[in-house]
C-alpha cells in the first residue's frame, strides 16, 4: 500500500503530493499526521496523508517509506473535510496547502521566521545611506535573522528590505515552523513519603531565605494539588521554590489535559418547543421531506424578523440529534447575538457549544476535540465552525445568510455559503439558509429551483410594519437646513424625548467608498460605461471606476443641473453624535461604531445599556441593526441612505436597500407607533422608493432587470484578478502581460477584458486589477484559470496573483 502525502503545510504556494510506501504492519488512516524522509538528504519532515492507493508511479528503487504515524494514529483531517479541501482548491484557485491551512484544527499553526542573506554586489550599484548601514550590519556574515535588522531599523522594515531585494542587494527567505498548542495543566503535589521531605521541612523552617519553600510545603501538606499559577497567587512566591523542590523530587508534577465548557448550561433555563404556527408547520414539513431525501437541495428560508425562523432551526436540530447526528449553526458575528446562543442552550443544554473570536486557544482546542469525540453535537459559531471534525453532520444552518461577513478575507477567499453547501453535500446533510432579506443571487437561485424556497410572511406574535417617510435632503438644503438631521426627524426625536421613547440613528458605512455627488440635485458621478459609482481618489483629485478603470477629472459644476455645490460624501457617526448633542442637549446619547467597540464586551455593554433604557438615542453603523430586541424604540433615522446606495459595486443598490429594511425592522415591532425616516439626496432612487414601500419582491424584480441589462451577475460571471507587488514596474508589467495573454487565449472571444487598472497602494504594495467578464461561468473559468495559474508560477514571489469570482466588493 502507498500513501499520498502532503509534506510540510508551511509552504502555501507548494502544490504537490508525494508517494510513500506504508511499511508492513503500520496502521495508516487518511488524514493522519506522519513523519517522512524528505528531499535528497532525507531530512525528517512532517506531513499529512491525503489518500491511500495500491499503486504508485514512483519506481520501486526510488520510493521511500513512511517513518512514523503521529497522534496515536488519530486523523487530523476527517475524510469529509479533506474532500472539502480538494473542492475548495478547485473552486478558489489556490493550493491544497492553503485550503488545509484554512480548515486546520486550532492550536496547530505555522510560525514564520525570516533570514536576510547578502548578495554580492556590482561595483556600479548605488546605495542609499540606509542600505549602506544595512550592509554594514552583515559584517563578515552572509546571513542574519530578520529580528536583528528590526532591532536596528525598527519593526516595520520589511518594505525597505523588499526594495533592497528588488535592487539585488539581498535575498529574503521565510522559513516556517509548526507549533502546536498543548492544552494541558501541570499540577503540583507533595510526595509525602519522600525520604528528604523531613529534612527539607526542618531546613526551610530555620532559614529565612527559604521562606518560599516553607510556605509551599505547608500549603501542600494536606495532599492538595495546584498549578504553579495558583501557588504563586495564593502564596505570593516565585517559581524558584517550586523548581527547587521539583528537582529534589519532593514535589511531583502531574500533567492533565482538560476540556472546558464554553457555556455554562446549568445557568440557562430549559425551554420546550412551541407548537408551530401554520406557516411554520408548512415550512417544517417541507424540511422533513428534504431531510429524508438522499440528494438534498439547499433551502432558503425567507422570513421577516420575528417570523419564527430560529424556532424552525431548533425543531430541525432536534430531529437531527434524534438520529444521532450533529448540527452546525452559523451566525455572522456571535458577539452581537449572545441571546441567540442562549436560546439554543436553553433547548439542547450542554450538547451545545459556542465558538467565537474571543475564545482562548485552549478553549478552541477543547472544542475541536469535543466535536471529534462526540461530546458536543450542536455548535453555534462563525464560519470556522464548519471545520469542526464532527463524525456525521445532519444539518448546517446559516442564520442571517445575506451577511457580508460570511466571505473570508484571507486566502482562500471563500464564500461560506458555497463552502457550507459543498460540505453539506459531502455529509449528506441539510443546508438551510435563513434570512429576512436574502441576497439576490441566492434569491435568484431559489426562484430558478436550484434552492428550495420557503417563505414566512407573518410575525408569530402579529405586529405591524412601521411607517416609512422619505426626507429629501436636497430640499432641506435649498430651504436653509445644513444639518445632517432633516427637520421632520428633528421634530420626531423631540417628541420621543418628551414621551420617554427611544430612537436609533443609523449611518451605514458598509461598502462605503468616497463618492462625489451634487447636493443640489442629488446627481451621483458614475462611470458612463459600467453605471457604477465613481470612486474619488483624493491623491490625484480625480474620479476612477473600479470596474473598468476609466478615469475622469472632478467636474467643477454638476453635469445635470449646473450647480457648483458638488461635494464628496463623507460623514461619520462621531459628527452625527456631536450634532445630536447640540440639537438635543437634554438627551442621553450612546454611540456604537468600530471606535467605541474596540475593547472586549463593549458591543454587548452598549447594546445592553440601551436595551435597559439607559440612553434615549443610540447612534451607530449597521452593527446596531442586530442583536437585542428593543421594545421601546419607536423611531429610526437612516441618516444618509446614499452612503451604501453608492458603493462602487454592482450590488450597491441591493446592499443599500437591505440595510434600509433592516434598520426599519428596529422600529415599533409591536404596535403602530413605529416611524422610520429615510434621509437621502436621491429620493427618486428605485431602492429608496421600494424601501419606503417595504416591497422586497418589487425591488428584486426591478434590480434583476437592471442587472440583466448591464450584464452583471447572476446574468454573467466575472473574475477580478489582483496583481500585487512591492516593485511597481514589475507588478505593472505582469498585469499588462497577463491581460495580453488572456486576450490571446480567448480565441472564441467569449470574454471582455477590462484593465489593468492601477488601484491605490495598499500596505506599501502596488496593486493592479484586471476584470474578465463573460456570459457564463464555466467557459470563463476555462479561460482564466490556466492562464493566471501559469503567471502565478512564473512570477513566483515577486508578484502575487489573486483571483475572485463575482466578488461583491470589487476591490
Ligand atoms: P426569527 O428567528 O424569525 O426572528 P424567532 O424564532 O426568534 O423568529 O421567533 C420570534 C418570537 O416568536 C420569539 O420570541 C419566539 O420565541 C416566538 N415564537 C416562535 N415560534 C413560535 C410559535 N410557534 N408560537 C409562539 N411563539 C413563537
Ligand atoms: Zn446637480
Ligand atoms: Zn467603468
Amino acid at each position: 500500500m502507498y500513501a499520498k502525502v502532503i509534506v510540510g503545510l508551511n509552504q502555501p504556494e507548494m502544490d504537490k503530493l508525494f508517494d510513500y510506501r506504508i511499511p508492513e504492519g503500520m496502521a495508516v488512516e487518511i488524514g493522519v499526521r506522519v513523519i517522512v524522509p524528505f528531499g535528497s538528504r532525507n531530512k525528517k519532515a512532517e506531513g499529512y496523508v491525503i489518500s491511500l492507493s495500491e499503486k504508485t508511479e514512483v519506481p520501486a528503487d526510488k520510493i521511500k517509506e513512511l517513518l512514523e504515524v503521529l497522534d496515536e494514529g488519530r486523523p487530523t483531517f476527517t475524510p469529509a473535510l479533506l474532500d472539502l479541501a480538494e473542492w475548495m482548491k478547485e473552486r478558489y484557485f489556490c493550493t491544497l496547502n492553503q485550503c488545509l491551512q484554512a480548515i486546520m484544527p486550532p492550536g496547530i499553526r505555522t510560525k514564520s521566521s525570516w533570514t536576510v542573506s547578502r548578495k554580492s554586489l556590482d561595483a556600479e550599484t548605488k546605495l542609499t545611506p540606509k542600505e549602506t548601514a544595512l550592509l554594514a550590519l552583515f559584517g563578515e556574515r552572509r546571513e542574519i535573522p530578520l529580528e536583528e535588522v528590526q532591532a536596528e531599523f525598527g519593526g516595520d522594515c520589511l518594505t525597505f528590505l523588499r526594495k533592497a531585494e528588488g535592487k539585488g542587494l539581498l535575498a529574503l527567505k521565510q522559513e516556517l515552523h509548526r507549533s502546536e498548542y498543548k492544552n494541558e495543566k501541570r499540577l503540583y503535589s507533595l510526595d509525602r513519603d519522600h525520604p528528604l521531605l523531613e529534612a527539607a521541612w526542618k531546613k526551610a523552617e530555620k532559614e529565612k531565605r527559604l521562606e518560599g519553600q516553607r510556605l509551599l510545603l505547608e500549603y501542600l501538606a494536606n495532599g492538595r494539588e495546584a498549578t504553579a499559577a495558583e501557588l504563586k497567587e495564593a502564596l505570593g512566591i516565585t517559581d524558584s521554590p517550586i523548581k527547587t523542590l521539583l528537582k529534589k523530587g519532593i514535589l511531583r508534577e502531574r500533567r492533565q489535559t482538560e476540556r472546558r465548557n464554553v457555556f455554562d448550561a446549568d445557568t440557562v433555563e430549559r425551554t420546550q418547543p412551541f407548537t408551530p404556527t401554520a406557516e411554520q408547520a408548512a415550512a417544517l414539513s417541507a424540511l422533513h421531506r428534504e431531510l429524508e431525501q438522499e440528494e438534498k437541495k439547499p433551502v432558503l428560508l425567507h422570513g421577516v424578523t420575528g417570523s419564527g425562523k430560529t424556532e424552525i432551526y431548533m425543531q430541525i436540530i432536534a430531529e437531527v440529534l434524534a438520529r444521532g447526528e450533529q448540527a452546525i449553526v452559523l451566525v455572522p458575528e456571535i458577539a452581537l447575538t449572545p441571546l441567540l446562543a442562549e436560546r439554543f442552550v436553553s433547548r439542547f443544554g450542554d450538547a451545545v457549544s459556542v465558538t467565537h473570536s474571543r475564545l482562548s486557544m485552549g478553549e478552541r482546542v477543547d472544542q475541536w476535540k469535543k466535536a471529534r469525540d462526540g461530546e458536543i453535537s450542536v455548535v453555534i459559531g462563525a464560519r470556522s465552525a464548519l471545520f469542526l471534525p464532527f463524525p456525521k453532520v445532519g444539518a448546517i444552518i446559516m442564520d442571517e445568510a445575506h451577511e457580508n461577513s460570511y466571505v473570508s478575507d484571507i486566502t482562500p477567499k471563500y464564500d461560506t455559503k458555497d463552502v457550507a453547501a459543498a460540505l453539506a453535500k459531502r455529509y449528506g446533510a441539510l443546508f438551510l439558509m435563513g434570512t429576512a432579506t436574502p441576497d439576490f443571487i441566492s434569491y435568484y437561485k431559489a426562484k430558478q429551483g436550484e434552492f428550495l424556497l420557503l417563505e414566512l410572511k407573518e410575525r408569530t406574535g402579529g405586529g405591524v410594519l412601521p411607517r416609512m417617510l422619505v426626507t429629501d435632503m436636497r430640499k432641506e438644503l435649498a430651504e436653509g437646513n445644513r444639518s445632517a438631521f432633516g427637520r421632520a426627524l428633528q421634530a420626531e426625536i423631540r417628541r420621543n424625548l418628551e414621551k420617554g421613547e427611544q430612537t436609533m440613528l443609523f449611518l451605514n458605512r458598509r461598502g462605503y467608498a468616497t463618492f462625489v455627488s451634487c447636493r443640489s440635485c442629488g446627481h451621483v458621478m458614475k462611470c458612463p460605461e459600467c453605471d457604477l459609482t465613481y470612486t474619488y481618489h483624493a491623491k490625484e483629485h480625480a474620479l476612477a471606476c473600479h470596474y473598468c478603470g476609466r478615469r475622469a477629472p472632478l467636474p467643477k459644476v454638476c453635469p445635470v443641473c449646473g450647480s457648483k455645490y458638488i461635494r464628496y460624501f463623507g460623514t461619520g457617526t462621531q459628527k452625527i453624535e456631536e450634532e445630536a448633542g447640540k440639537l438635543f442637549p437634554e438627551a442621553r446619547i450612546l454611540r456604537m461604531d468600530l471606535d467605541t467597540t474596540l475593547t472586549k464586551h463593549s458591543h454587548e455593554k452598549i447594546l445592553a445599556a440601551f436595551a435597559a433604557g439607559e440612553a434615549d438615542i443610540l447612534i451607530g453603523t449597521q452593527m446596531i441593526a442586530k442583536g437585542h430586541d428593543y421594545p421601546n424604540v419607536t423611531l429610526v433615522g437612516i441618516m444618509a441612505a446614499d452612503l451604501s446606495l453608492n458603493a462602487d459595486s454592482f450590488t450597491a443598490a441591493e446592499t443599500g436597500f437591505r440595510l434600509m429594511l433592516q434598520a426599519a425592522g428596529r422600529a415599533g415591532r409591536r404596535d403602530d407607533r413605529g416611524r422610520v425616516f429615510l434621509q437621502t439626496y436621491q429620493p427618486q432612487h428605485y431602492a429608496v422608493q421600494y424601501a419606503a414601500k417595504q416591497d422586497y419582491e418589487g425591488f428584486y424584480e426591478e434590480e434583476m432587470l437592471m442587472r440583466q441589462m448591464m450584464g452583471y451577475p447572476p446574468f454573467s460571471a466575472f473574475f477580478s484578478i489582483l496583481l500585487t507587488g512591492a516593485a511597481q514596474e514589475e507588478a505593472a508589467q505582469a498585469a499588462q502581460e497577463l491581460a495580453e495573454r488572456l486576450a490571446q487565449a480567448d480565441e472564441e472571444e467569449i470574454a471582455t477584458i477590462l484593465g489593468p487598472t492601477a488601484l491605490p497602494k495598499f500596505r506599501g504594495e502596488y496593486r493592479y486589477q484586471i476584470i474578465v467578464k463573460a456570459a457564463e461561468e464555466e467557459p470563463l473559468r476555462q479561460l482564466v484559470l490556466p492562464t493566471a495559474e501559469r503567471m502565478k508560477k512564473e512570477r513566483n514571489r515577486n508578484v502575487r496573483v489573486g483571483l475572485a469570482l463575482n466578488p461583491t466588493n470589487i476591490v
